[in-house]
C-alpha cells in the first residue's frame, strides 16, 4: 500500500499515520520528522533546514526530494509507505510521481484530512511528543496517561512541544499551506486518487474513516 497522507498542519495526519503503521506495518515518512532529525543531528542540510522551519516555510524542493529518494531506497519502503506532509508543492508531487514511475510503483491513494480550520490552532498547540520515540499526544483533545506520559512505550518519557507549534508560526504554516499544498487537491482528483476524509473526530473514528477511503478501489 502506497499512500499520501494530505492536509494542513495540526490536521491529524502524524497521529493516523502512526496508527496506520500499527495496523499494517508499513513505515511513515514524514519529511518533518526527517528534516528534525538532521536538525538534531546538527548536519549542513539541518541547519540550512532550521531556519525556514522555524519561520513557517517550506525547505526546498530539490532538498527534500532528495531526503525521500534516500529514504524510499530503504528496504523497508519496498512493501509500501504513508507519505505524511510530503509531497507539499506540485514541483514535489511531479517529483514524486517520476521516482515511483521509475520503479513501477505507482501510489494507491492520497488521503485527504478536512479539518475546520478554525480549529488547527488549537490543535497544534496543544500537541506534545514523546522526546524518546516520538509518540504524538494532544493535552486537550488526546491527553498522555499520568503518569507515564507515553503509556510506558519509555522509561523515562518526557513530552516535548516543537519549537514550531507556536501561534504565531502556525499561523504561517497554515498560510503556506494554502498557498502551496491546497494546489494538490486538484492535482490528485485528475489522477483520480483523491479521497477524502472529515478528519474532525475522536481518533478511533478517523483511523475508521481512513481505513474505509482505502478500501475503495
Ligand atoms: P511537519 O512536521 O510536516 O509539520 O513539517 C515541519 C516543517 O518542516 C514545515 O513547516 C516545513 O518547514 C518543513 N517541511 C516538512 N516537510 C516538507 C516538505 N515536504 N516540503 C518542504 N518543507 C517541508
Amino acid at each position: 500500500m502506497r499512500i499520501v497522507f494530505l492536509g494542513a498542519p495540526g490536521s491529524g495526519k502524524g497521529t493516523q499515520s502512526q496508527r496506520l503503521v500499527e495496523l499494517h506495518g508499513i513505515p511513515q515518512i514524514s519529511t518533518g520528522d526527517l528534516l528534525r532529525a538532521h536538525v538534531r543531528e546538527g548536519t549542513e542540510l539541518g541547519a540550512r533546514a532550521k531556519a525556514v522551519m522555524d519561520a513557517g516555510q517550506l525547505v526546498d524542493d530539490e532538498t527534500i526530494l532528495g531526503m525521500v529518494r534516500a529514504r524510499l531506497a530503504e528496504p523497508d519502503a519496498a512493501t509500501g509507505f504513508i507519505l505524511d506532509g510530503f509531497p507539499r508543492t506540485i514541483a514535489q508531487a511531479e517529483g514524486l510521481d517520476n521516482m515511483l514511475q521509475t520503479i513501477g510503483q505507482p501510489l494507491d491513494a492520497v488521503i485527504l484530512f478536512n479539518v475546520d480550520k478554525d480549529l488547527l490552532v488549537k490543535r497544534i498547540s496543544g500537541r506534545r511528543s514523546c522526546q524518546a520515540c516520538g509518540r504524538i499526544f494532544n493535552i486537550h483533545t488526546a491527553p498522555p496517561p499520568t503518569p507515564p506520559p507515553c503509556g510506558g512505550r519509555c522509561s523515562a518519557p518526557v513530552l516535548l512541544q516543537r519549537p514550531d507549534d507556536n501561534e504565531a508560526t502556525v499561523a504561517k504554516r497554515i498560510e503556506v499551506y494554502e498557498a502551496q499544498t491546497a494546489p494538490l487537491i486538484d492535482f490528485y482528483t485528475a489522477q483520480d486518487l483523491l479521497r477524502s476524509i472529515e478528519a474532525d473526530a475522536p481518533l478511533e473514528q478517523v483511523t475508521a474513516r481512513v481505513e474505509q477511503a482505502l478500501s475503495v478501489s
